[in-house]
């Protein structure tokens, strides 16, 4: 981790498109390790998944897993350290309960539901979907309705909880942990404060590490960008990758380091 510059990326609907495909950034992801170019997964996945993508892409950076609720890397003795960030599973699990029970509104979390269920929600199956669902520092659940969202945003609010929403689900997480926080966090871990960041996002649970970088990109689906970017595309805060998921990704990042 010596490079002054980090490529920090979300995985899902980012990188990886609908069908977990990100073939098209693979030479690109491979010229970033030879030059010592650190990829770092930020990412809504859990440890145990961001683990195999790491090895069928070959990554040795560290990693932010769960929505910024920690921070993973080698230790350099075939181990991994680790840096908790928000609150654990087991506090938090409880708690969706509660704010479902208070909105009055069921709010089924990814680890509840079925295998046709997380299936059609995922894509996922089998082993796949089970280490999607065993969460140590989120709570996935189903996207409410829209008129519901700004109170459950409130009741979590009121317990110490936020709540993001990505490209497939929405988490519960503790107030503060973050993308955006968490990459900080491996900044200061690292004392790497002066590090140039390109960050790229697709979702709104991006938006705090889209803040957080010095290079934002949002990378848009085959639909275009999600609209929650418009004004800040618009108005040249963020670029616009120039194609959806893999291969915007690797346009970008190779425009960002230039010719
Ligand atoms: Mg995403």
């Amino acid at each position: 981790m010596t490079s002054n510059r980090w490529v920090v990326s979300d995985l899902d609907g980012t990188l990886l498109n609908h069908h977990y495909d990100w073939s098209a950034a693979a030479s690109t992801i491979n010229w970033l390790q030879q030059q010592s170019i650190p990829v770092i997964p930020c990412t809504s996945k859990t440890a145990e998944e961001v683990r195999l993508f790491r090895q069928e892409a070959g990554l040795h950076d560290p990693f932010i897993v769960e929505n910024g609720g920690a921070i993973h890397g080698d230790d350099g003795h075939g181990g991994e350290w680790m840096l908790a960030i928000g609150k654990p599973h087991g506090e938090l699990r409880p708690l969706l309960d509660q704010l479902a029970k208070e909105l009055g509104s069921p709010l089924p979390a990814l680890e509840d539901l079925t295998a046709a269920e997380g299936d059609a929600l995922t894509g996922l199956r089998g082993e796949a979907l089970a280490r999607a669902q065993r969460r140590q520092w989120s709570v996935p659940f189903i996207t409410p309705a829209q008129e519901l969202r700004d109170r459950l945003r409130d009741l979590a609010s009121a317990l110490g909880l936020q709540v993001v929403q990505g490209n497939r689900m929405s988490h519960l997480l503790s107030a503060g942990s973050h993308k955006g926080r968490a990459l900080e966090e491996l900044k200061k871990h690292l004392h790497q404060s002066d590090v140039e960041v390109l960050g790229l996002g697709d979702s709104p649970n991006d938006l705090p590490l889209l803040e957080a970088v010095d290079q934002a990109v949002v990378v848009p689906g085959p639909n275009g960008p999600h609209p929650v970017f418009a004004d800040a595309i618009a108005n040249g805060h963020y670029r616009l990758a120039p194609a959806p998921h893999a291969e915007g990704w690797a346009l970008a990042v190779r425009q960002w380091l230039g010719p």
